[in-house]
């Protein structure tokens, strides 16, 4: 059920809806962490250009009472104080809030597998991942429990659980949408991301949560760019395509979306991205590097789990070594290593001219195109279990670490399936601020492809 659907019915029939396929599914599929179904009273709903929509909110994005566990045991029993800025523009314009949602502990992830609570399955086949670190989030609306969600998109987040549910993930340009009460991961690519069954369900919800906020100190005002249309765009297809490990079938598809875009009337021209090799040790110094910053505030004092010890010491350690998995210790690990003395001119300030150049690629192609399209995801959804070397579970995030290296935004949308009948998403990647037009051109491929 899309927005327009349900902008039809009652909102106490959407919610139904949404309900019964949470009493129906959700044992199975492990979509959320806390769910708020009964806890809804829709005669104080308010109205609003959300008012009949139910909205599932990745569980790293608090909300005003309700547990906020990030997926992690360090977090048990913590409850958030306050809402993030992004709710709060959700429930201003009438949403209805159903709960949080299962997710990679800390976001560190790209399969939902590094959950404290179990991983999320994909509602398509339940043998598969829905993708991740926001799985619950995918799941929640591939499964019809909510009609849209928020996620964070770090480095791709958002869009590769879209792309494996065959859902659409927007990332947005940097800043645009309030950090406000999204745990930090790592504060320089973390942004809040939406993800809903059609293009416009997801640019709607994107409307409503972006705006500038001083609580944020990296916001920034939306700025108006100049409507492209079709006919008078420019693509650009990175010359490196063909030698990264992508699937032939998802390179295939990506040249399916070229030719109808194409025939719409749009241009497209080979585009350099030398340093693109580089984005996933790039991201992987830079976000531990930022991790192990951010989350020294699990202290076993502040939050959450607190393993007493008569030494101060003593318990830091203990609570942080039962509360965080294994992937977040590895990151913190990483992250203090690079940002060690003796060691930080190699690794850390190394990423960061590196993320320089990479930005650079990005910034240079924008400039000699209107739009850039790559697949999302190398591959398809791929089995629960079938991926355990940490290296190769990083290589998921081969095409959508350099849009939040750079800050700009990105789309993926579903353009049909694989030979076995799972979901390929396509991406479009844009300048600062050019949401509206990746969507428009997004749109193309979800009409023709799917
Ligand atoms: N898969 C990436 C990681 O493991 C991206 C995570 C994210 O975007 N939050 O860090």
């Amino acid at each position: 059920m899309d927005f327009s659907e349900a902008k039809k019915l009652s909102k106490k029939e959407v919610l139904e809806y949404c309900q019964t396929n949470f009493k129906n599914k959700e044992d199975e599929l492990n979509a959320f962490i806390t769910a708020t179904y009964n806890n809804i009273d829709l005669s104080d709903s308010k109205g609003g250009i959300l008012s009949e929509i139910p909205i599932a909110i990745k569980d790293n994005i608090a909300v005003e009472g309700i547990p906020l566990t990030c997926a992690s045991k360090i977090l048990d029993k913590y409850r958030s104080l306050f809402s993030a800025t992004s709710v709060e523009k959700l429930e201003e314009s009438g949403a209805i809030i159903v709960g949080k949602t299962n997710m990679d502990e800390f976001a560190m992830g790209s399969s939902g597998e590094y959950s404290a609570f179990g991983a999320s399955k994909n509602p398509i086949d339940v043998s598969l991942t829905p993708g991740g670190s926001s799985s619950g989030s995918a799941v929640a609306v591939a499964s019809g429990m909510a009609l849209g969600a928020l996620g964070s998109d770090t480095g791709g987040s958002v869009r590769q659980p879209a792309s494996f549910c065959g859902l659409v993930g927007i990332r947005p340009t940097y800043g645009t949408v309030s950090r406000y009460g999204l745990v930090a991961f790592s504060s320089s690519l973390d942004q809040i991301g939406t993800l809903a069954n059609t293009v416009d369900d997801a640019i709607t919800l994107l409307n409503v949560i972006q705006g500038f906020d001083e609580k944020d100190s990296t916001s920034v005002h939306q700025k108006e760019v100049e409507k492209i249309p079709i006919e008078k765009t420019t693509f650009g297809i990175p010359k490196q395509i063909e030698e990264l490990k992508i699937s032939p079938e998802i390179v295939e598809r990506m040249f399916d979306s070229k030719r109808v875009l194409e025939k719409r009337g749009a241009k497209f021209i080979e585009i350099d991205l030398p340093h693109l090799k580089y984005s996933i040790p790039t991201y992987q110094l830079i976000a531990p590097s930022e991790c192990s910053a951010n989350l020294s505030r699990f202290d076993g004092i502040r939050y959450g789990l607190q393993i007493s010890d008569e030494n101060l010491k003593n318990q830091y350690e203990k609570t942080r070594a039962e509360g965080f998995g294994e992937e977040v210790k590895r990151r913190i690990l990483v992250g203090t290593y690079a940002l060690s003395e003796g060691f930080y001119d190699d690794y850390y300030i190394q990423a960061c001219k590196m993320r320089a150049k990479i930005s650079g690629d990005l910034f240079n192609a924008l400039d000699s195109c209107d739009a850039i399209l790559t697949p999302t995801t190398p591959t398809t959804a791929f089995p629960l279990g079938s991926v355990q070397d940490p290296l190769d579970m990083y290589a998921c995030d081969l095409l959508t670490i350099i849009q939040a290296l750079a800050g700009v935004p990105a789309i993926s949308v579903p353009a049909g399936k694989d030979r076995d009948g799972k979901p390929i998403g396509m991406q479009i990647t844009g300048p600062a601020f050019s949401e509206t037009n990746i969507a428009e051109y997004a749109k193309i491929i979800e009409l023709e492809l799917n």
